[in-house]
């Protein structure tokens, strides 16, 4: 920001050529800005110098959040790292515009659209039959109600269906008991349940049973999305999962 101030006694007919003019006018906007200040420092007590003028640059934004009344921008987060806990700040930029009418009606604008995307239903809320890129490239954790509603749709026991088809790995709070297994080592690789992949056709072989994870995946803002399918395609979906035989018979057995 320009810190000098205006010259008043050279007036403004000394103002020579466009680069000079366009000067003056920066010095007048910061002349403006400081009074404001001043007046500010008046009103409630608080400092308020050039100094403390936050000037770096609105990068790395995190989050806009934009309501009736205001328009909030998160931004400039940072992460210090520590031995055992991380240190998370960030910077937030909060504007209240309601004695703004041309940015009321601007905003208003947004509001409405936004509004009128969310009605454009299916296409927004659903997923295009036979996507499934995020049963690929992910790993959806699972909690014991999860791999218990899994071992029932089977059939099978608890540590059955833990050892089958579950990385397990401990959590803070033991709610999380591991992540759903992958046909292959590797978090690109598909997850053990899905089906269709010959087809090209894909469908999830325990939808009833899908973690909770899995369900709560939602396409809106999905940048996986694939993008050739098609939302209003007839779509069937194929044989459900099946496990191998001998796993369902181990837990008749112990139902025994
Ligand atoms: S359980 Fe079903 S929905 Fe979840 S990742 Fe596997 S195939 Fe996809
Ligand atoms: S649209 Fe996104 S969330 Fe839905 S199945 Fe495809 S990748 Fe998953």
């Amino acid at each position: 920001m320009a810190t000098c101030m205006v010259d008043a006694s050279r007036g403004l007919r000394a103002l020579p050529r466009e680069p000079g003019r366009m000067q003056e006018t920066i010095d007048l906007v910061a002349h403006a800005a400081m009074r404001d200040l001043r007046s500010f420092t008046r009103r409630t007590g608080q400092p308020t110098t050039i100094d403390l003028l936050d000037t770096s640059p609105m990068e790395h934004v995190q989050e806009i959040e934009i309501t009736e009344e205001h328009i909030t921008v998160t931004y400039n987060q940072k992460t210090t790292f520590k031995y055992n806990v991380n240190e998370i700040t960030h910077k937030e930029w909060s504007y209240k515009y309601n004695e703004d009418p041309e940015f009321v009606k601007a905003i208003g604008v947004v509001i409405e659209l936004s509004r009128k995307h969310l009605r454009d239903i299916p296409d927004n809320v659903a997923c295009p039959p036979g996507c499934a890129e995020c049963c690929s490239g992910y790993e959806p954790f699972v909690s014991r109600a999860d791999v218990q509603r899994i071992a029932d749709h089977f059939g099978m026991s608890y540590e059955d269906t833990l050892a089958q088809y579950v990385v397990a790995r401990d959590s803070a709070d033991g709610f999380v008991v591991g992540y759903l297994r992958k046909i292959e080592d590797d978090i690109a690789s598909q997850c053990v349940f899905l089906k269709g992949s010959g087809s090209g056709r894909h469908f999830c072989g325990i939808y009833e049973a899908r973690p909770h994870d899995c369900g709560a995946f939602t396409p809106i803002g999905c940048e996986d999305v694939d993008a050739s399918l098609r939302h209003n395609r007839k779509f069937e979906p194929g044989s459900p999962f099946k496990p191998k035989p001998h796993a369902v018979v181990a837990k008749r057995k112990l139902r025994r």
